[in-house]
């Protein structure tokens, strides 16, 4: 089945599929890395895996590139501010947003392009771009893309650009207004702040001829996808559709994904509206990973994803009745046999899930017929319904909806740890839940140790013992559940 995906450029919902061959090229932009990453750009970077996971559930390989913009005008300002080289400014949110992703589980790209490693490639495409007369030099030794040069600028956002200026200039990296303008390609350098001596003058780059340089590097002229936050349709991707096609004058990406923006509580994220979150934010008040991975993916990314804590605990419950049901089937023991109805409902299942992601990687109605299989395997189990290939039918689709969604397999604790670790080594203890402090300061060992203790306790009927124990454990988030194949322990 092939994946149909809304392509913002012909405003329609066309086929993905690899134009030049296997693989499928696509183009992802990274982040900045000035910071610690926020909800919000964790939900596109989910989705693009969503997507990524999608085609390879398909049967379609992707070579899949994501940009770091390691230099910017934010990294050099607060790079001053701290009085470091940009290098060691950025290396640290590097290695965060690594941490983070891993976190997520997000997969990462096949290439990662860091800016500063292709300066010489961005400085050739400025070379070609002024032979062509599509870039010029000002007096201060910067260069801008000459706008006029290039009619078709606004086909990708669709805006009325009547109102252009001719040679009016902006040398923002980022900049909102609805007008358009000649915008940076390479900025001369100024007094203090990093820069490159080149064959174009002395400098840095601008924000958007890297995207351009580097995705041309790995993918070639013509490519199949590319994709970002709405936010960067206009101006970053409309000027990267310019600075490539002026050069080429081939199309540049055939697709365009955007994902929506996240707001929280129905309003913009921002740091003075006290609605900010980032992702060890939320860890650091005891949510699971998992969970925040499967609530800001299970708003399909063309939809407004509303983030709310109540989501974030129907996520956390939704995982709980995933892992307990899994759980359930691995455990058992189930006669010789087959449920007819089951075995069924396992392939509509199935079908209904792939063909959702199919259609526009619609996460919620894929996850619909998940869960309506399992209310009825739960049922046949209960009724002595329940045969061992309906287990293996049931596994499979549960793992096949892993390779997307990939919640039901529990890694919860390390991503748990390491948030902790990190705001105990960077003066945010205070940020530490109290019961998740609790939860931590008990090693898998300590509590292995204990549940042992508990069961000898309950074999020598030495039951206030055993209650003590599993009350203690309760109340640092530990649950032991007893069956009939023994004890088994979970961090709530
Ligand atoms: P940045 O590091 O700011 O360049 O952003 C990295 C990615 O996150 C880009 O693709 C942005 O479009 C995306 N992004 C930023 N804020 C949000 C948000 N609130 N919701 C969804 N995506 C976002
Ligand atoms: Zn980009």
């Amino acid at each position: 089945m092939p994946l149909r995906l809304f392509n913002t450029l012909s405003g329609t919902i066309d086929e993905l599929s690899p134009q030049g061959g296997q693989p499928l090229s696509m183009y992802a932009c990274g982040p900045t890395v000035y910071d610690y990453g926020h909800i919000g750009n964790f939900r596109t970077f989910l989705q693009v895996d969503v997507l990524r996971r999608t085609l390879n559930l398909l049967g379609v390989p992707v070579r899949h590139v994501m940009n770091i913009t390691d230099v910017d005008d934010k990294i050099i300002r607060n790079a001053a501010a701290a009085g470091i080289p940009i290098h060691d400014y950025t290396a640290r949110f590097e290695e965060a947003f690594f941490e983070d992703l891993d976190s997520l589980r997000v997969e990462r790209p096949e290439i990662i392009a860091r800016a500063t490693k292709h300066i010489p490639k961005m400085v050739a495409l400025i070379q070609k771009l002024a032979a062509a007369g599509a870039a010029y030099q000002t007096e201060d030794g910067s260069w801008y893309f000459r706008l006029a040069s290039f009619p078709e600028y606004g086909k990708l956002s669709k805006k009325d650009l009547s109102g252009m200026e001719d040679g009016a200039r902006v040398d923002l990296d980022e900049y909102e207004k609805d007008s358009a303008r000649d915008f940076a390609l390479w900025k001369a350098a100024k007094p203090g702040e990093t820069s490159w001596d080149t064959a174009i003058g002395r400098g840095r780059p601008g924000w958007h001829i890297e995207c351009s340089a580097m995705a041309m590097e790995y993918l070639g002229e013509s490519f199949d996808l590319h994709a970002g936050g709405e936010d960067l349709m206009f101006p970053h991707h409309e000027n990267e559709i310019a600075q490539s096609e002026s050069v080429t004058h081939k199309p540049f990406a055939r697709h365009w994904m955007h994902v929506r923006f996240l707001l929280v509580d129905g309003r913009k994220m921002s740091k003075s509206e006290g609605n900010f979150f980032t992702l060890r934010d939320l860890l650091l008040k005891g949510y699971k990973a998992s969970a925040i991975r499967l609530a800001l993916i299970s708003v399909p990314y063309r939809h407004q994803l509303n983030f709310t804590f109540d989501g974030l605990i129907e996520a956390t419950n939704a995982i709980e009745r995933l892992r307990t049901f899994h759980q359930r089937l691995t455990s058992g023991t189930f006669a010789e046999g087959a449920n007819a109805a089951l075995q069924d409902s396992a392939k509509t299942a199935q079908a209904e899930y792939v063909a959702a992601l199919s259609n526009d990687l619609n996460t919620a109605e894929a996850r619909a017929p998940i869960f309506d299989l399992i209310r009825a395997a739960n049922t046949a189990i209960d009724q002595g319904q329940f045969f061992s290939a309906d287990k293996t039918a049931i596994l499979a689709v549960l793992a096949s909806f892993d390779r997307v969604f990939d919640v039901i397999a529990d890694h919860d604790a390390e991503p748990t740890r390491r948030a902790v670790e990190w705001a105990e080594q960077s003066g945010r203890h205070a940020d530490v839940a109290p019961e998740l402090r609790a939860r931590q300061s008990l090693t898998d060992e300590a509590i292995d140790a204990l549940v042992a203790e508990r069961t000898l306790a309950k074999k020598q009927r030495n039951f206030a013992r055993a209650d003590q124990i599993r009350n203690e454990l309760a109340e640092k988030g530990i649950v032991i559940e007893d069956s009939k194949d023994g004890v088994r322990w979970k961090r709530k």
